[in-house]
């Protein structure tokens, strides 16, 4: 969809700081995190809510999620999807959260070594 901010940053016109892709799927570091690593993990088709966006669109969402929990080394996250203005959905693009939640062992020292 044009207006779309993350179709925008799926087609290259808006950058981000990429950590995966698939031709179905776009893993990158969210502009406001809530810790440090806080990853979003869309599907490239466009969608609104979970609901809009059939099944073999959303086949590589949690095992994508599941390596980036691996890669920060996170032992506390949370796994997060919004949706409706209720819900706290501001992108109107279907995206998955994975927010690592550091505790005092892992302080701030978890996150991307290239950050
Ligand atoms: P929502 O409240 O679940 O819709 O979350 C939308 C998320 O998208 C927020 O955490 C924003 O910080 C994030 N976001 C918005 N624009 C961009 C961008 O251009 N790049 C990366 N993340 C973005």
């Amino acid at each position: 969809m044009a207006a779309c901010i993350f179709c925008k940053i799926i087609k290259g016109e808006i950058p981000c700081f990429k950590l995966f892709e698939s031709d179905k799927t776009l893993a990158f570091l969210d502009i406001g995190p809530l810790s440090k690593g806080h990853a979003l993990v869309i599907p490239k088709f466009h969608g609104e809510k979970l609901t809009d966006i059939p099944d073999e669109h959303l086949s590589e969402i949690l095992p994508i999620a599941k390596k980036l929990v691996k890669v920060t080394g996170a032992e506390n996250y949370n796994i997060l999807q919004n949706n409706g203005r209720i819900a706290h959905q501001v992108v109107d693009h279907v995206h998955f959260h994975m927010i690592p939640k550091p505790n005092e062992k892992e302080g701030l020292g978890i996150g991307w070594p290239t950050e």
